[in-house]
């Protein structure tokens, strides 16, 4: 595997293309093909195998983003997938190991520097423009929206920032979310109830009115990675466009739309504008009644929607030569834009509580970003004996949809899963080790938080929250030493090998 000297400025990246250009410089990260491709479940059956990773069915692996040049239908467009479907990725196109996004991400959020507003002359995301009003005007045949799986309710934008004001304060927020294309012009879009978007939409329709919204797909990755947080480390009225701004050190620029008033991102590939029109809900599989709506990043597909609120499309606007941004829901994609924040959040909410405590914060891949965190700690004397488990439960606080926390000493590798499992198998007593929270609010995609499964779980979405306390007890820590080999120089013996020592 071959790399370049010196990691890119983190600055270098500004919008989508920008990033592709640095993964280009690295084997491995970035393929294209030419071959035509169906986006009607082809696209993320190809996509599966190459490189998805995650929650996906077996056989998959972690491999390289993947750009489609020609889409059966779609003459003007290309469709990327797995930008951030592997850690290693993300850390490249950030400028930093992979062991120390969470806490890039953390300081981003300290640093955030509020999104400016730039003249449509210069944005490039409006160079074409279609308008709803328009003769033949028709999203179906528009965009190439992926159709992620033979029984899915349709095609499916996965990867759009969501963008609206709060009707009352102005404050804005960004959101990604399952966005169905249900006809020329009305795309549904679901929400988890609370989410930030879904509250402005709320008071929206209250007052009778729509609520207008952007769609920016195919942007800069700081945008889709810091518009992933979530309360509290993002409160309501909290601009997660902040947090991009902040990790690159220069402001998202936007754009006020063509067609409605709401602002999308300058640099977007392509940009859905419209209204999400106040009572007025479509059955989310209401062309397919399959019961089905897309694969969910738990690795199941979601259940379809009975009514979910609609988009009324206004204009759609891109870039010459546009890339069509997607995803596949449970690959390593979303593990990457859910877990990441998550890390960074737990880590905010420990280090405040108990400062040096924690060394570190992984959400692993199989936990799908959001229900699993192994937590390093780094115990300095007896009074730090149930700290660890004090670390715990603050971690289910800065993340609500947590579910099982794995707390590990300092010198277990907490992004090899190997060594936690090593460290549960001989750091770990059950009875005593294993910390049960039951009757919880977490998280209604994981199909084991439903009464059906348990009778402790009332209702669909509760669960057992539960700790796992792999860590050696303070005062045994000296019957635990792992055998210490000598330190020696490899090199003289295979040149060029890199020991992975930090
Ligand atoms: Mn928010």
């Amino acid at each position: 595997m071959s790399d370049i000297k010196q990691s890119q400025p983190a600055n270098q990246t500004w919008d989508l293309r920008s990033a592709l250009k640095i993964l280009s410089q690295y084997e491995n990260e970035y393929v294209e093909t030419s071959e035509p491709v169906d986006p009607a479940a082809e696209l993320s059956g190809v996509y599966r195998y190459v490189g998805a990773a995650g929650t996906v069915m077996r056989p998959t692996r972690t491999g390289p983003a993947m750009v489609f040049n020609r889409i059966k239908g779609y003459d003007n467009f290309r469709v990327l997938i797995g930008l951030l479907a592997s850690r290693q990725r993300v850390a490249r196109l950030f400028g930093v190991p992979k062991e120390e996004l969470a806490q890039l991400l953390r300081k981003s959020v300290h640093s955030a520097i509020a999104p400016v507003v730039i003249p449509a002359e210069q944005a490039v995301c409006q160079e074409v423009v279609h308008l709803a009003s328009d003769d033949g005007f028709d999203i179906r045949t528009l965009l190439p929206a992926p159709t992620n799986t033979p029984e899915d309710a349709g095609p499916y934008f996965t990867m759009g920032m969501c963008y609206a004001a709060d009707p009352e304060t102005g404050e804005h927020d960004v959101t990604i979310h399952r966005l169905c294309v249900q006809g020329r012009d009305e795309i549904s879009m679901y929400f988890v109830p609370g989410r930030h978007l879904d509250q402005f939409r709320m008071k929206a329709e209250q007052d009778g009115q729509a609520l207008p919204i952007t769609i920016s797909i195919g942007v800069d990755p700081a945008i889709e990675i810091g518009a992933c947080f979530e309360p509290p480390t993002t409160p309501l009225g909290f601009d997660e466009l902040a947090i991009a701004g902040g990790l690159r050190g220069r402001a998202v620029e936007l754009v006020q739309g063509v067609s409605v008033n709401a602002r999308a991102i300058a640099n977007a590939e392509i940009v859905i504008e419209g209204e999400l029109i106040p009572d007025y809900r479509v059955q989310e599989d209401q062309h397919t009644h399959s019961g089905k709506a897309m694969p969910e990043f738990p690795g199941y597909t979601g259940e379809a929607q009975a009514a979910v609120p609609v988009i009324k499309v206004k204009a759609v606007t891109h870039r010459k030569n546009p890339i069509l941004q997607t995803c596949i829901g449970p690959s390593d994609e979303h593990t990457n834009l859910a877990g990441i924040p998550t890390e960074a959040s737990i880590l905010d909410m420990v280090e405040r509580a108990l400062p040096g405590l924690v060394k570190n914060v992984h959400c692993p891949s199989p936990g799908t970003g959001k229900y699993m965190a192994v937590m390093q700690i780094n115990k300095r004397g007896l009074q730090d004996e149930g700290r660890q488990r004090q670390a715990a439960l603050l971690a289910f606080s800065a993340f609500s949809e947590l579910k099982h926390v794995f707390l590990v000493d300092e010198d277990v590798d907490i992004f090899d899963l190997s060594d936690v499992i090593w460290a549960m198998t001989t750091r770990y007593q059950g009875d005593v080790d294993t910390i049960f929270i039951p009757g919880v609010r977490c998280h209604p995609l994981d199909p084991s938080q439903d009464p059906a499964f348990s009778p402790s779980i009332r209702a669909p979405g509760i669960t057992c929250k539960t700790i796992y306390d792999c860590t050696v007890p303070y005062a045994l820590k000296s019957d635990f030493q792992r055998s210490q080999f000598m330190e020696v120089d490899v090199s003289r013996f295979l040149p060029g090998f890199a020991t992975g020592q930090p």
